[in-house]
């Protein structure tokens, strides 16, 4: 016998929770299930703890500028517990020429800054005159072609604090689909930014947003958002097929059925369940896959006061940067010591997540000696090597799979399909879609198309 549910959700990661959250929000006692594949929920948000040590193996945190995941803490009265690392008052490093040195914060910082040459500056302006390029580019093209070839270091060291992704590689029109509009339309980022921010109803905060994060770690958002969610663990959906206005799910030795199915799964995990309805093209997406090395020192190590460094590929450095987890969030480490989190791999250095532990932190140790005064050996180590990497959002093949998503929803009513990798990558944006779901499937599927959004860049 199959087990029928008005809505059924796979995946109960990030995901998959906040589009439950959003429909049991307006709709309470509606009768909804979420299938998950692995023994814990939470999917990429996992904590770590050991000897008064708090690292992650996921996300560290996410920014507050989001309403929908506003909304979200809101709701579950976390906004008052959670810690906050505002931009404006944190320094943030890239590796320059060998050494660290602050990214600029504000116009006049930007004018002062070692990072680019006058001349660097000045180029800056000429996106002003620079016709927007029509067709798909990557991030590199877009940011040289509008802002000059000496941005490329800042812009990849972006994208590996983001993407741990190579901007050689990643689709400006699919990474940032807002600024491209907004560019294409004004002819001109700097431009379309001006007008943006001069258009009635646009709210002006004037400050920075905060990194965001809770004393127990990123894992105590989901120990929150899944209590008494109706989830079942150990539940992985191995095939789905659509009759008669029916979806029906097999899992293990269960059947399942329902009219409303919400894919909410990294893309990568969709794809295959999703590939008998309408065959896509392409069956996966690259992916970045990073280990996370914690090292704890006692507090005479004097790490400089800030987030953290990114160092771009042509510093040559090992590590792709590190947090400075203590100044971000204290609590982190046991009373007189400090936590910093170093980040090695990405889309480019995959090899490096063969070495074994000792080697990774031998490597580490040699690479952040020459740019941190780590007199002292750490007192605490401890490599995570998390399962799952970061969808790439690449060139000649993202886009193409968003529009076969369009079609696969069309042709599918009762279809939803959120999750990493799809429009976006971070916290914020899963919240978002979560939301976008949602709303959604309580107007009876009449999804309204929105206009992307002006994702700002912080590094
Ligand atoms: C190393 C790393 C660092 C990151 N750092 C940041 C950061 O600092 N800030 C930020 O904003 N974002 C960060 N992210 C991204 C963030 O973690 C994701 O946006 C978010 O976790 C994605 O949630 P999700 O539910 O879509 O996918 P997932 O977290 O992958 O969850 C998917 C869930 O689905 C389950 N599942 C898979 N297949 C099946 C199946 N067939 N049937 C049933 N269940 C299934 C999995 O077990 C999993 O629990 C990071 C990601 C990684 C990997």
């Amino acid at each position: 016998m199959a087990e029928n549910h008005q809505v059924i959700i796979i995946g109960g990661g990030l995901s998959g929770l906040a589009t439950a959250h959003f429909l049991r929000k307006q709709e309470p006692n509606l009768d909804l299930l979420i299938l998950e594949g692995g023994k814990r929920p939470g999917g990429a948000v996992r904590s770590f703890k050991n000897e008064g040590f708090l690292g992650e193996w996921g996300p560290h945190g996410f920014l507050d500028n989001n309403p929908e995941s506003r909304e979200l803490l809101h709701d579950l009265g976390l906004d008052k517990q959670a810690q906050r690392a505002p931009l404006g008052k944190f320094l943030r490093y890239v590796c320059h020429r060998g050494q660290l040195v602050a990214l600029p914060q504000s116009p006049q910082q930007l004018i002062s800054t070692p990072l680019l040459s006058p001349l660097g500056k000045l180029r800056l302006l000429a996106d002003l005159w620079k016709k927007p390029v029509l067709s798909e580019q990557n991030i590199g093209q877009w940011a040289a072609h509008r802002f000059g070839r000496e941005v490329l270091p800042l812009v990849d060291a972006a994208v590996t604090g983001t993407f741990a992704g190579d901007y050689q590689r990643l689709s400006m029109d699919a990474v940032m689909p807002g600024v491209r509009n907004l560019e294409k339309e004004a002819g001109s980022l700097l431009r379309g930014l001006r007008r943006k921010k001069k258009a009635p109803g646009n709210k002006k905060t004037g400050h920075l947003p905060s990194m965001l994060s809770f004393p127990q770690g990123m894992e105590h958002l989901i120990h929150t958002l899944v209590k008494e969610m109706p989830l079942q663990t150990e539940s992985k959906v191995r095939g789905i097929s659509h009759q008669h206005g029916q979806w029906r799910l097999e899992s293990n030795d269960k059947v399942f059925t329902t009219p409303t199915l919400i894919v909410a799964l990294p893309i990568n995990g969709a794809l295959p369940l999703l590939t008998p309805l309408i065959p896509p093209p392409a069956t996966k997406v690259p992916e970045a896959k990073i280990v996370n090395v914690l090292l704890g020192f006692s507090k005479q190590v004097k790490i400089p006061y800030g987030f953290g460094y990114l160092a771009p590929e042509r510093e040559n450095r090992f590590a792709l940067g590190a947090m400075f987890s203590t100044h971000m969030f204290p609590g982190r480490a046991p009373e007189g010591k400090v936590l910093i989190e170093v980040l090695v791999g990405g889309r480019r250095h995959p090899e490096r997540l063969e070495l074994n532990d000792d080697e990774l932190i031998a490597k580490i140790l040699a690479d952040l000696g020459e740019l941190l005064p780590l007199n002292e050996p750490p007192c605490f180590s401890k490599v995570l090597r998390p399962s799952g990497g970061i969808p790439q959002m690449e060139v000649g093949g993202h886009l193409q799979l968003l529009d076969w998503r369009h079609l696969c929803e069309q042709e599918h009513p009762g279809l939803h399909l959120n999750g990493f990798g799809w429009d976006g990558i971070g916290m914020n944006d899963m919240i978002k879609a979560a939301k976008k779901t949602a709303t959604t499937i309580l107007a009876g599927n009449k999804g309204q198309q929105e206009e992307a959004p002006v994702k700002p860049v912080y590094f």
